[in-house]
């Protein structure tokens, strides 16, 4: 029988894409805690946001909660890559429970910068997405109160503040860098005496990844973004890939998700990880697409990465005799 020759597809593969520094520093806490202690390990949140990295670390022994009531007594448990307000150590000491801080130090910088503020008298504007772990734990370096939440330009416009001479924002790493810098103009004409960074708090691996997106998107009939749908900073890669002109970007947990029928008239199609989306994801999406198409890759990378965080040692827990 006739081969049906399957039709020409390039593929543009965004680099720098997946893994960041943080995200791998988060991993290797909770391998090295099981490594040097032994399984159960808990978990205090998806380590990083992506079920994949999830279940690999549960096959390992890794247990996975929400709260540390569900931490047994003895227990050791591993804070999440996205940072944890206060009170979490305070109680982790308090019922003296070994633990592991995987927040990633960009994101503790964030925390510090909160603190300082806070302590030079300063209302602290926290510009970022309500709910998401990282702003609950941002917020809660500092008394309930003291930092007001901005999500919009509309909020920057309509914040009332106790005292328009003193105060400061602060962000969360994840965000969008042009919507981020639309809010920071806002804010900065209402408040010329407006403190904060001197860029904003967006890290490294988010701006780098938006960056290698928006440079391939208007080449692209289709991107896809391999992240989870609670990952931040993978969603905003599809906004990204949208603003800069590709007709249609969709976020996908894994091949599994793609819809072939994304693919009808597409001859190019755009391919990128959020930062907690492991790279044999994109492997597989790869494979998946040369099951049907003739692909031809291009590798597009805008900027080399060598940032790495080192973990610390993890606490044992005591021999016993
Ligand atoms: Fe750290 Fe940025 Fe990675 Fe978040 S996305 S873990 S802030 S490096």
């Amino acid at each position: 029988s006739a081969e049906i020759a399957r039709p020409p597809l390039t593929v543009l593969l965004a680099a720098p894409r997946g893994f960041c520094a943080g995200v791998d520093r988060a991993i290797a806490i909770v391998r090295q805690a099981i490594r040097d202690n032994g399984a159960p390990v808990y978990v205090r949140h998806e380590i990083v946001h992506n079920r994949h990295v999830v279940d690999e670390l549960k096959d390992l022994g890794a247990i996975f909660v929400e709260e540390l009531d569900e931490v047994p007594d003895g227990g050791l448990v591993v804070f999440s890559a996205h940072g944890v307000p206060k009170e979490v150590p305070h109680e982790a000491k308090r019922r003296r429970l070994l633990y592991a801080d995987a927040t990633c130090p960009l994101v503790s910088k964030v925390h510090r910068e909160v603190e300082r503020h806070h302590k030079t008298g300063c209302t602290v504007l926290l510009i970022g997405h309500a709910g998401h772990p990282e702003v609950i734990g941002t917020m809660g370096q500092v008394p309930e109160g003291s930092v007001l939440l901005i999500e919009t330009v509309e909020d920057a416009k309509t914040v009332v503040v106790p005292d328009a001479g003193r105060i400061a924002y602060s962000t969360q790493t994840t965000l969008s860098v042009a919507d981020t810098a639309d809010i920071v103009s806002a804010l900065k004409a209402r408040f010329p005496r407006l403190e904060g960074p001197r860029n904003e708090d967006i890290c490294y691996a988010t701006t780098n990844r938006q960056q290698a997106v928006a440079a391939i998107a208007p080449e692209a009939d289709l991107v896809l973004i391999v992240g989870a749908p609670n990952s931040s900073n993978s969603k905003r890669l599809v906004e990204v890939a949208l603003k800069a002109g590709s007709s249609r970007s969709e976020l996908i947990q894994n091949e599994g998700e793609i819809d072939w029928a994304w693919f009808k008239d597409v001859r190019t199609v755009g391919l990128s990880a959020g930062a907690s989306a492991p790279e044999r994801l994109v492997d597989e999406v790869i494979a998946a697409i040369r099951d049907r198409f003739a692909v031809e890759i291009v590798e597009r990378r805008i900027s080399d990465e060598n940032v790495f965080f080192r973990a610390p040692p993890t606490p044992r827990r005591p021999a016993l005799v």
